[in-house]
């Protein structure tokens, strides 16, 4: 083909989902998050906003250093961590009451990807799928627009 048929303005999903494996008692998620929307610190508002999108989300338990409730650390945190606990959010609103991690190791994987395990009973893969489609979906109109551009030159 030679050149590639790329629309500078068009806008790229910024948040990709890489893998997901699910088992009745644990899924897990691997999911690609690129630089301009790693932190929530560097995005204004960007707590506030997302809490009046999804309340519930101030329900979820975090088990942080500093003994964060999870509406603080919102403030600054991975997005990774954030989807994490917007997959528990959308999960338990289906009846499903699970724990996460969030981990990411940048020297071996590449800048912004992020390992989300949910532990729980009752998984299977649609309601997963379909709580992560759903958090996407929310936190999506959140971002700033991130063009192919700018996550190809990367
Ligand atoms: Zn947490």
């Amino acid at each position: 083909m030679g050149r590639s048929w790329t629309n500078w303005a068009t806008t790229a999903p910024p948040i990709q989902i890489r893998d997901i494996h699910v088992s009745p008692e644990q899924a897990r998620l691997i999911i690609q998050i690129p630089r301009p929307i790693l932190f929530t610190s560097e995005l204004p508002d960007f707590d506030q906003r997302l809490l009046q999108c999804l309340p519930s989300l101030r329900s979820t338990i975090c088990h942080n250093e500093d003994g964060l409730s999870f509406a603080d650390e919102l403030r600054a945190t991975e997005m990774g961590h954030v989807v994490e606990h917007m997959v528990l959010a959308l999960l338990t609103e289906q009846g499903i009451y699970a724990k996460g991690t969030t981990e990411w190791d940048w020297f071996t994987e590449p800048e912004g990807s992020f390992t989300i395990t949910l532990f729980g009973r009752g998984f299977d893969p649609p309601t997963v799928t379909l709580a992560v489609a759903g958090a996407l979906r929310v936190l999506e109109p959140l971002l700033p627009v991130t063009s192919s551009n700018e996550l190809q030159l990367r």
